[in-house]
């Protein structure tokens, strides 16, 4: 059975007072989530230890945001992998649009970088999703792989273990516009099909895949419903203890 997950990207949100209410009020609700789901919450580089320290005593992951390829050095601004485990974070998330669009990390940048993750045992939320343009030109599923074969697919087959994917088509992303959960499961689907083909079907099968873009306690259930979405990755309603417990009791 695949691993269920539900992860809040907060985004560049949140001091470290609003912090830490937010995650006690997570904490209260955490005995009302099912015991064989994940919860992950990926604070800003700052409130990583903060946040490591407060859920010490709780199955909650921290996943960071971002992460530099390189180990250490002349890189103004970076932090590195060694830097992020010892606070406390176990995984990394890859990819986002956001860094794309905004940062304009590459595909290769991105390769580099799940490079030095793994290097570092650490888990990897990897992100991929088509802009609007190329949905209305119905290339979604080309600009995916793409994404997958230049910033993915070059990783070790035992490696699988550590990747999570998350599809976030990019105009879902706080649009409170979200894919159908047809439209989310047909993309799952290939998505899983291009790892059977490029490594094998069980590790296709293995692996969980979770969809982001405006997904909210209202939308959550029917999205999960489907077969091969194994959760979320939450933006907006992770920043609201009940919306993201309301999301995590959806599947
Ligand atoms: P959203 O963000 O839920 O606010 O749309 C999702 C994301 O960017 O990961």
């Amino acid at each position: 059975m695949r691993r269920k997950i539900v992860a809040g990207n907060w985004k560049m949100n949140g001091d470290l007072a609003e912090m830490e209410d937010l995650l006690g009020e997570i904490k209260n609700q955490l005995g009302s989530v099912d015991e064989e789901i994940t919860l992950i919450v990926s604070p800003p580089f700052p409130n990583l230890y903060p946040a490591f320290q407060s859920l010490r005593e709780t199955d909650v992951l921290i996943a960071a945001q971002n992460m530099s390829q390189h180990e250490k050095g002349a890189f103004t601004g970076e932090v590195s992998a060694d830097m992020l485990k010892g606070v406390g974070a176990k995984a990394v998330i890859l990819g986002h649009s956001e860094r794309r669009s905004l940062y304009h990390e590459t595909n290769k940048d991105l390769a580099e970088k799940v490079k030095t993750a793994l290097n570092h045992k650490m888990n990897i939320i990897f992100c991929v999703g088509e802009e609007l343009e190329s949905r209305k030109q119905n290339k979604q599923v080309k600009v995916v792989k793409h994404q997958l074969e230049e910033g993915l697919f070059h990783i070790n087959s035992k490696d699988w273990g550590h990747i999570i994917i998350a599809y976030e088509p990019v105009w879902a992303i706080g649009t409170g516009e979200t894919a159908s959960p047809a439209q989310a499961q047909e993309m799952h689907a290939e998505i899983r099909k291009m790892i059977a083909e490029k490594f094998t079907p069980e590790i296709a099968e293995k692996v969980s895949i979770l969809y982001g873009g405006s997904v909210k306690p209202a939308n959550a259930k029917e999205i999960f419903a489907k077969k091969d979405v194994d959760g979320g990755l939450i933006g907006g309603a992770s920043l609201k203890a009940d919306d993201f417990l309301a999301i995590a009791n959806s599947f």
